[in-house]
């Protein structure tokens, strides 16, 4: 029984990558000075897991940005517009674009919160292995071997690098990356030899997209890719990884055919694999490096079903090799650097470092068929409350009133513009703003000092909100450190870590608040700063919450009960917000659910399942309001597609979406799926700080009222102002003003 890790943390246990790239980005250091840094990140982690007992320890794990860039640039699949340039700069331009030539695309890798350089290739890409001996696989190999570590070199897979590409914009129609193929295997055939040249013994090749659906044509690609690399006559054994799911039968009935030496398959998202296993009748002649402890959530291991699924393994595979389910890239790095978790919670939880000694002990524990060092798991907090589940049974998920009589109820109260103007929440958040906040953290200001300083901000941006002309305030988020975390420290049954960071992308890293037990809302969260507005103001303000699948999604989640309940638990703290808002004269409440479409599962099977939850919760909060009071919900992209009918079932009174690089084509898409309620397309976009013209946005409006009313249709940025400065923000919102007002009036 041996042991491995699918892959490990890149970032340093003091953040030490993300310092050392933005002192490169900054001119502080050179290239040096950061190749330096990144070979110590990099010997200290092989270090760390060879003395934590692993049999196998991964090499190429590491990155200056992602692995799927690494990639791009191993196999030269460089788009013309950076090759002026070489080495990192030419890395860093890929990445984050230079002066006039923009990045390439970045998107979110599988249904994870970590993002990817997403390649762009043409019918012109030509493969080849662009550093050859000294590509980066084989000089992190060598460079662990010189430090007496062997390791196994970790690539993406060769059909996963394909289709998560996309075709360059230049590319004729019917093009494909997956025409690539071929030549891209080449390239791998090459790379392979020269490892093994270097001496490794084994070949780690990612596949996650075989846990997708995957159509006859791909899985045909697949076969043909790996029947080339497993006839290469020198070549290291490969160990074809898939995570994330189950992998499709198909899929494994070809893995199982060709020669390579072992398949890892994750048991914690895909419990189904042992099935897939039985119906293609096991993997008799090959190695299943078995993912039983869990590489994407922060809980201990479960022994007893780690070991029960190792063994019900045995009578389907050749050998059994213990491991996570999935790289522990999406872990925080070590539980022993947090000091104040509550240690009811922290008996329940392993990081990185943890699980790589979970693995060591359940290896340990099964060759010795003794059980594992005896982890106390301490069990969640008493059950939830009897009180609170009557409470969820009884509780409908309806609004009172159908859409029209909400609908006459809102323009009766409201009394608001046709096109009427609003914003999604955030303004700047300023340098003094940031300082009172961690002032606050620090303890360098009083409570009392703090709450001035905001109520003093909030008044600002309420009379900035009014000189300008909009129609519907907000009191502009100038209190939240981030949209969950800001909720998660408010409620019961959320913990925060001091140093849990985890790589969302590049340098950029997010610390998710961990959901261990039942949540409830202690207090009211919003209340104060939103009434402090409304008082402000004769407009209405809008109230601002972050809904029930966005605070799971952007959270570890405790697993011992369905994600459905933990989203209905907070859904009910969320629906006593909602009525202590609309208690206090609130009359319009925005939920966003940003990550709705994050979580739709890889497979379609599991759409309906998750769509049901997820939009069962946010009902949930959101239906206890009267006619009169006006529900909002945003969502920040615009590729609806196979959520489209689940966007109408939320049945908020407005929806705002992004749409202004898809020239409101969304408006059209949603209504023509029977979405009936108000619209708020994005006219402009937040992401860059360019000042869009009146007219353009003038354009936009025109466009969408091609498909909606304009009593339905909002004027309204397509995402929070928070990383904007106030100068393009003023300057975009007077022309956002300007155009609203010229199409009412000429409309
Ligand atoms: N209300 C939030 C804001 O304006 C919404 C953020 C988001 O959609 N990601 O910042
Ligand atoms: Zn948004």
């Amino acid at each position: 029984m041996n042991t491995t890790i699918l892959g490990y943390p890149r970032i340093g246990a003091r953040r030490e990558l993300k310092f050392a790239t933005e002192d490169y980005w900054a001119g502080r250091i050179d290239a040096a000075a950061l190749e330096e840094a990144g070979a110590d990140l990099r010997g200290t982690v092989w270090t760390q897991l060879r003395d934590a007992g692993l049999d196998t320890i991964p090499s190429n794990t590491f990155s200056y940005y992602d692995q799927v860039l690494d990639t791009s640039v191993l196999v030269d699949a460089v788009p013309d517009r950076y090759r002026h340039l070489d080495g990192l700069d030419r890395y860093f331009a890929m990445a984050r674009g230079v002066q006039d030539v923009p990045a390439l695309e970045m998107t979110k890798w599988f249904d994870t919160n970590y993002h990817y350089i997403v390649p762009e290739l043409g019918p012109g890409t030509r493969f080849r292995l662009a550093d050859g001996a000294g590509a980066k696989p084989v000089s992190e190999y060598r460079e662990a071997k010189a430090l007496g570590i062997e390791t196994r070199p970790v690539l993406v897979g060769p059909l996963t690098y394909l289709l998560l590409a996309k075709p360059a914009a230049d590319a004729p129609p019917g093009f494909g990356p997956l025409d690539l193929l071929d030549g891209l295997v080449e390239v791998y055939a090459e790379l392979l030899e020269r490892l093994s040249g270097a001496g490794a013994e084994w070949v780690q090749l990612d596949e996650p997209a075989l846990v997708a659906d995957r159509t006859e044509e791909e899985v045909a690609a697949l076969a043909r890719a790996y029947a080339r690399l497993g006839e290469l006559s020198s070549r290291p054994r490969l160990l074809v990884a898939t995570y994330f799911g189950a992998i499709g039968a198909d899929a494994l009935r070809v893995l199982a055919g060709s020669r390579v030496e072992a398949v890892a398959l994750d048991f914690v998202a895909g419990p189904g694999n042992l099935d897939v296993l039985a119906t293609v009748g096991g993997l008799p002649r090959k190695t299943v490096v078995a993912g039983v402890v869990d590489g994407r959530n922060v809980w201990r291991a479960d022994e007893q079903r780690a070991k029960a699924t190792c063994a019900a393994l045995l009578g389907l595979v050749d050998q059994v090799t213990v491991s996570t389910s999935c790289s522990l890239l999406h872990v925080p790095i070590d539980l022993d650097a947090e000091t104040s978790l509550e240690p009811a919670v922290r008996g329940r939880l392993a990081f990185a470092r943890q699980k790589a000694e979970e693995v060591v002990a359940l290896g340990r524990a099964l060759r010795e068929d003794a059980p594992a060092p005896a982890a106390q798991v301490p069990a969640p907090a008493a059950g939830i409350d009897h009180r609170v589940r009557a409470r969820l049974d009884m509780l409908g998920d309806a609004r009172r009133g159908d859409r029209a009589a909400r609908f006459a109820a809102q323009r009766a109260t409201l009394k608001l513009p046709d096109l009427a103007t609003t914003t999604i929440g955030s303004f700047p958040q300023t340098p003094e703003i940031r300082k009172a906040r961690a002032d606050r953290r620090a303890g360098r200001v009083s409570e009392d000092a703090y709450v001035q300083a905001m109520k003093d901000e909030i008044a600002r941006v309420v009379a900035f909100q009014e000189e300008l002309g909009l129609d519907v305030l907000v009191h502009g988020e100038p209190e939240r450190n981030d949209m969950v975390q800001y909720f998660a420290e408010q409620l019961d049954g959320y913990a925060a870590t001091e140093h849990g960071w985890v790589q969302s992308y590049g340098s950029r890293y997010v610390r998710p608040p961990i959901l261990h037990s039942d949540v409830a809302r202690p207090r009211p969260m919003t209340v104060e700063w939103t009434s402090h507005a409304q008082g402000l103001t004769n407009k209405p303000v809008k109230g601002m919450l972050t809904g029930p699948v966005t605070m799971l999604a952007w959270s570890f989640v405790r697993d011992d009960q369905p994600p459905a309940e933990t989203a209905r638990q907070v859904a009910l703290a969320l629906r006593d917000e909602i009525g202590d808002l609309e208690s206090a004269g609130i009359r319009i409440i925005q939920v966003d659910e940003p990550a709705l479409r994050e979580l739709l599962p890889l497979r379609r099977t599991e759409h309906a399942a998750y769509l049901d939850w997820a939009v069962g919760a946010f009902r949930l909060a959101t239906s206890g309001v009267a006619d009169s009071t006006q529900i909002h919900t945003h969502m920040c992209y615009s590729e609806f597609g196979e959520i489209i009918d689940a966007i109408g079932a939320l049945d908020a009174d407005v929806t705002s979406v992004e749409a202004a690089r898809s020239h409101m084509e969304l408006v059209g898409d949603l209504r023509a799926a029977g979405y009936e309620n108000g619209i708020g397309p994005g006219v402009y976009d937040i992401h860059s700080p360019r000042v869009p013209s009146a007219e353009e946005m003038e354009d936009n409006l025109r466009r969408a009222l091609q498909a909606v009313e304009p009593d339905k249709l909002w004027v309204n940025p397509d995402c929070g102002l928070k990383t904007r400065a106030y100068p393009e923000t003023e300057a975009s919102l007077r022309n956002l003003v300007t155009a609203a007002r010229r199409v009412r009036e000429g409309a």
